[in-house]
């Protein structure tokens, strides 16, 4: 049973909420605000239960020190606009002077935190630095499903000092998620792309008994190719994930053809907008070549098994989609899955769904559409989630 926000003591509360904040900003400004949008039906509940909602997010990769560009005030200017009141904005994450900001607000207002990894502590589930957070409120609400894969501070550790109940979105996930992987017709096919690889190849591991078909693309294929033996220039990839690659093939030789690699790749040696490119198969890549989108014959196949699919569980753009003319394999494959209504499909990622979005492709084409990436993989795998198990009652 999920333990839901509904039997949380939260009226004239103080209650920290877990939200996932990691959106792009792009000249001071959320580009796109799905993630927060998600989140509104919990803020609003906790508004109008008269807490004082303190929220806590992460935004990119700061690895444990302040950076300026990754500053949430962008994100509570964004907060305050679509709430119609001032959100508060603290330049802390923890400590005195965000203890003090909190006890002086008013029931019913809202504070943001800093960007809670500017603390290394966060990353590391620093018993201490949970126990500073969680002195902060007399509630933890989680919220955020991309970040339940992670044992992080503001994740995980904060459970360990006040009780922990899950908000509407992450109930929603939880529930639409463990619903449809009660019933997956086959085929089931798994597309994985996107450059998170260092988490995405072990749950690749993982599906390997469960999916019949998988497709991989974007930077993750590129370490499979290299596992091959295949030179991949100056392409993104990841020696150190080279030997686990080999392995997953090895275990994948058993149903060759449904261990699907591309066969051809858009190569150029910028990775720039507009710039020249070439469709060259995986053989021919070699000195200042990168790999940075799927090659036509390569799109074609995965299009073909994607109409064949009775389950599509698909995270992870093909390419850098962000940059003409290396958004056109994500955008074919987005097309094909968004017109597979023979299949149930599962789609996730922060960044796949703003390609999606992108390409002007409308999200109730899909099943479900989840706010994790990583997250939803390993959930869908069958993995006990830190995020989720502290929910659970
Ligand atoms: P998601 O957010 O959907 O889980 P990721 O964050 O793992 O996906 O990956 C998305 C990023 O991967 C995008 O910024 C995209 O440009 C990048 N990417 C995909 N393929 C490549 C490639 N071949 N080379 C470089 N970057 C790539
Ligand atoms: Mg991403």
């Amino acid at each position: 049973m999920i333990k839901s926000i509904r039997t949380a003591d939260t009226k004239n509360k103080r209650v920290l909420v877990r939200v996932d904040f990691n959106v792009p900003i792009e000249n001071g400004k959320v580009a796109d605000d799905t993630r927060i949008m998600a989140t509104l039906p919990t803020i609003r509940y906790l508004i109008d239960d008269n807490a004082k909602v303190i929220l806590v997010t992460h935004l990119g990769r700061p690895g444990g020190k302040k950076v300026a560009e990754l500053k949430l005030d962008p994100v509570a200017d964004f907060l305050s606009e679509i709430l119609g009141k001032k959100v508060l904005k603290s330049d802390e994450s923890v400590g005195p002077t965000v203890k003090k900001a909190i006890d002086e607000m008013n029931f019913g207002d809202v504070i943001l935190l800093e960007n809670i990894r500017f603390h290394k502590e966060e990353e590391n589930n620093d018993p201490e630095f949970a126990k500073q957070l969680a002195d902060l409120a007399d509630t933890y609400i989680v919220d955020s499903f991309g970040t339940s894969h992670r044992k992080h501070a503001s994740t995980y550790g904060v459970s360990k000092h006040i009780p922990a109940y899950a908000g509407f979105l992450m109930e929603k996930e939880v529930l639409t998620l463990t619903e449809l992987m009660k019933n997956t017709p086959r085929p089931l096919t798994l597309i994985v792309g996107g450059a998170k690889i260092d988490t995405k190849i072990g749950v690749i591991k993982n599906f390997l008994n469960k999916a019949d078909y998988f497709l991989i693309g974007g930077g993750l294929a590129n370490t499979f190719l290299a596992a091959q033996g295949y030179n991949m220039g100056k392409s993104l990839f990841e020696p150190e994930k080279i030997e686990l690659a080999r392995e997953i093939m090895m275990a994948a030789e058993m149903f060759r053809d449904k261990f699907i690699l591309p066969e051809d790749a858009i190569v150029s040696d910028k990775a720039e907008k507009n710039t020249k490119i070439l469709d060259l198969p995986v053989t021919d890549i070699e000195g200042d070549m990168m790999v940075l989108d799927l090659g036509v014959k390569s799109r074609e196949k995965f299009a073909e098994v994607i109409a064949m699919s009775k389950t599509i569980i698909w995270n992870g753009p093909m390419g850098l989609y962000e940059k003409e003319p290396f958004e056109k394999g994500t955008l074919y494959i987005a097309q094909a899955v968004s017109e597979a209504t023979q299949a149930k499909t599962i789609i996730g990622g922060g960044d796949t769904i703003d390609a999606i979005k992108n390409f002007k492709i409308r999200l109730n084409k899909f099943t479900h559409v989840s706010t994790g990436g990583g997250a939803m993989l390993e959930f869908l795998e069958g993995s006990p989630l830190p995020g989720v198990e502290i929910i659970m009652g």
